[in-house]
């Protein structure tokens, strides 16, 4: 029997892809950048499966490019929004993604984020470099506490009860919004709240919803505005999630005290944007995920959803089920 035809749009871990290649025909885009329209639309050509990245909008066109063999879409990562589901479903295509196995490395990197931002770590070192340290100053670079603080968590799923965890060792009180969970979580120390009352009583506010038409732009003029004072705000859901105009000007004016982004809108987030200009803003190229361990896992799980689907066989992780019903 032939092998399955795939198109894998970006070198992925060894861990995963090696399963792809002994089960598939592999089509592996070798660019030095994600490939563009016109070439992901002519590549998914005739293919029974697709592994995609979420740098790749997967929408009707190239489902319909592909043809009515697409059996399989696989994202190498947690977060969907590049993919339409709806398209998708409407199809009977099943859409795989990868929970679980990053929600640690996520949730590390967000307190990560966390405590660089509200210690001002990248701000002391660019300070050191500018020869600016002349002696030990009682008043200088002077940060947040976490010990006794409010972390105000939006989005209470698997990375967000991952941050509770952590903030219980820094002895942070948890409050969490979530529009379907209003759980009081003792063993997380976590209450839910409404959203006004997240933004008015916290001293930290992490990101960690999806990129939904209610998500986008959440964080926004008027939400910084409720904000205290001395809010760290992190960022490693999808950089839409924040208004970034609105997020310079309340770091500029400080209106807030400081932010951390892991995710940018765009991506790359060009560096002539007016946030670079700030100290009190950390920018990240979108690496919450990235540790070996992590991407070996994220890579094998990928692999496993498109293999399943190719197999006609149900996802391990589908964020469709809808099309098996
Ligand atoms: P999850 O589905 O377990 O949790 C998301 C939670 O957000 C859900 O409980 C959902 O009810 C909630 N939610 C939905 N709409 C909301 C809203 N309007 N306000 C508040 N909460 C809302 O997902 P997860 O595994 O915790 O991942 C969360 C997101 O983090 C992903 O969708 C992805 O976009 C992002 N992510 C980013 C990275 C990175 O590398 N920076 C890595 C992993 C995940």
């Amino acid at each position: 029997m032939s092998k399955p035809n795939v198109f894998v749009t970006r070198l992925i871990p060894a861990k995963g892809l090696d399963v792809v290649q002994e089960f598939c025909n592999v089509d592996l885009w070798q660019g030095e950048l994600p490939p563009g329209r016109e070439e992901l639309l002519k590549h998914a050509q005739g293919v029974d499966g697709l592994l995609c990245l979420l740098t790749d909008k997967i929408d009707g066109d190239v489902m319909d490019a592909a043809g009515p063999q697409l059996k399989v879409i696989s994202n190498h990562a947690v977060g969907f929004d590049n993919i339409d589901i709806p398209a998708a479903t409407a199809r009977g295509i099943p859409v795989g993604n990868t929970p679980d196995v990053l929600t640690d490395a996520t949730a590390d990197f967000a307190f990560t984020l966390l405590m660089a931002a509200g210690r001002r770590v990248l701000e002391a070192d660019r300070y050191i470099r500018a020869g600016k340290w002349k002696t030990w100053e009682p008043m200088t670079l002077l940060g947040a506490d976490m010990n006794g603080t409010t972390l105000g968590l939006i989005g209470f799923g698997r990375i967000g009860k991952a941050m509770a965890r952590r903030a219980a060792g820094f002895d942070m009180r948890v409050i969490y919004y979530d529009p379907s969970d209003n759980t009081t979580y003792t063993d997380l120390n976590a209450t839910s709240v409404d959203f006004e009352t997240l933004l008015i009583e916290s001293d930290f506010i992490s990101l960690h919803t999806p990129l939904t038409p209610d998500t986008r732009h959440l964080i926004n003029a008027e939400t910084l505005s409720k904000m205290k004072p001395n809010v760290v705000l992190i960022n490693t859901s999808r950089g839409p999630v924040v208004d970034h105009d609105a997020l310079y000007e309340a770091l500029k004016s400080k209106r807030i005290f400081a932010a951390a982004l892991d995710v940018t809108e765009p991506e790359p987030f060009p560096v002539e944007h007016p946030l670079f200009t700030l100290d009190n803003v950390i920018i990240m190229p979108h690496i919450a995920s990235a540790s070996k361990a992590t991407r070996d896992k994220m890579s094998l799980m990928a692999a496993m959803n498109l293999i399943a689907g190719l197999k006609g066989e149900q996802l391990p992780n589908c964020v469709n089920p809808q099309v098996y019903k």
